[in-house]
């Protein structure tokens, strides 16, 4: 019998993550001031987090230390496993090896809690009792309230109004875990009101929800904000899941020829990449291709131009270069909540332009036929999220049983899509649709994207 499943014990969770910014062949884009243009200071951002993560945001130090207390609350879910699909490589009777490494079993369901976790330990150890942040599809949401929970801290969360509907038992996990959760745009900032004076039924954005959060809390004094995805620090935090998934592809005595995965603001993709990219950067795996897939409704590398932009919908945040659709750009309802952002990870916008990472996008229906597949063979029921990288996964071994190639893939696992079901029935009745790339939209909101130098 061939091996299934590759685990490692709990003493072998890693003790440091890896950060990529020691090994960047150039460094990074600075971040810049809304107001003066110039890189942001600490200070800057000292309202909004706390030093120990500000200092991860800029360090180059190759190995940062994950603290002890963090490491505890990893082991409740950590190391997560690494499957190898032999029920899925059957049934498209391909030669190629496909891998995946689960992210599903923490206790919100998805890679989030790795980041929610530490973040929630940095504020606590400066004295912070609250913090605010936005959600989308609300795992991220549901990860910092388990995060909060651990460290008894407060949380608001502002959810994009569509998940807030189409997902309401996300709202009650938060509030298991002790969370206050409203829809955004909401009555309870000035962002939220003006948006709602413009547009009643306005669906939300993750831009939106982030301008709110951050509103509410640099409005306070004893209020910090926290972010899912997109920052440095939290792509950091991620790399747990890479590290163990290196250990273990080692145990499976094999290395991925093709790594995918899918992005919405990058952090979990990222995470399971960045100790591979470092291979290729230094040679070894020259060959290597690791592949980001993300929504064709809202194909932010693969469409986006390359600028400054803000984070959030209304020019709260620093600016940030990366590839976006404008800061105003509001996807359209796709069911893949977490991947409805206007911008990406300026860690993987950075390798993409070095050419280090490509990038795909698919459309819905195509992902959810995958993602069937997918549960039908291997039995877990993926996050919508996850069913775009599944797609391109198998798109990949298929392209094996044609050419006879037997290709390492490694898909890197987000989340399950337990609390996704309406978007499964969706599917199953014929409701969901594909969205084609709304031109004009991203037209309009390219041309307010801020000047810079
Ligand atoms: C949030 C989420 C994503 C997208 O966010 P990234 O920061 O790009 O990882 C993908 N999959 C799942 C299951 C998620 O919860």
């Amino acid at each position: 019998m061939e091996r299934t499943k590759f685990t490692l014990d709990e003493e072998e969770i890693p003790r440091y993550w890896y950060n990529i910014q020691a090994d960047l062949p150039e460094p990074l884009p600075p971040v810049l001031h809304p107001a003066t243009g110039k890189p942001v200071t600490p200070d800057d951002l000292a309202p909004l987090f706390p030093m120990e993560l500000i200092k991860q945001e800029v360090s180059t130090e190759r190995w940062i230390e994950i603290p002890e207390e963090v490491r505890d609350i990893y082991q409740l879910w950590r190391p997560t496993t690494l499957f190898r699909a032999h029920r899925l490589e059957k049934a498209l009777d391909t030669p190629a090896k496909i891998f995946y490494k689960y992210e599903g079993v923490s206790p919100p369901g998805s890679h989030k809690p790795n980041t929610a976790v530490a973040q929630a330990y940095y504020n606590k150890q400066e004295g912070v009792n609250r913090i605010t942040t936005e959600t989308g599809a609300g795992q991220w949401g549901s990860a910092l309230s388990f995060g909060g929970a651990c460290f008894g801290i407060e949380i608001k969360v502002y959810m994009v109004r569509i998940s807030y509907d189409q997902k309401p038992y996300r709202r009650v996990m938060m509030e298991t875990w002790g969370a206050k959760c409203v829809p955004s745009p909401s009555e309870d900032t000035k962002v939220g009101r003006d948006m709602l004076a413009k547009d009643p039924d306005c669906p939300g954005s993750l831009g939106l929800a982030i301008s709110e959060a951050v509103e509410d809390c640099v409005s306070r004094d004893d209020t910090h904000y926290s972010l899912g995805s997109v920052l440095n620090h939290v792509l950091l935090h991620q790399t747990v899941n890479g590290l163990e998934a290196k250990k273990l592809m080692e145990k499976a005595d094999a290395y991925p020829d093709i790594i995918v995965g899918c992005i919405g603001g990058g952090s979990n993709f990222a995470g399971l990449f960045l100790p591979f990219v470092k291979d290729k950067i230094d040679g070894t795996k020259p060959d290597l291709r690791i592949i980001n897939v993300e929504p064709a409704s809202c194909p932010t590398v693969t469409k986006g131009p390359y600028a400054y932009d803000f984070g959030d919908e209304a020019g709260l945040t620093p600016l940030i270069k990366m590839f976006t659709l404008g800061h105003g750009f509001i996807p359209p309802p796709i069911h893949a909540g977490g991947l409805r952002y206007h911008g990406m990870a300026p860690i993987i916008c950075h390798l993409n332009r070095l050419g280090l990472v490509e990038a795909r996008a698919e459309h819905q229906l195509d992902t959810f036929k995958a993602g069937v597949t997918f549960a039908r063979t291997e039995g877990i029921i993926s996050a919508p999220e996850t069913n775009h990288c599944i797609k391109v996964a198998i798109d990949e071994a298929l392209k094996c049983r044609e050419s006879g190639e037997s290709k390492t893939i490694l898909i890197a696992h987000s989340g399950h899509g337990h609390v996704d079901m309406a978007a499964y029935d969706a599917y199953f009745s014929g409701k969901l649709q594909d969205y084609a790339y709304p031109d004009e939209k991203i037209e309009e909101a390219l041309a307010e994207l801020p000047k810079v130098g």
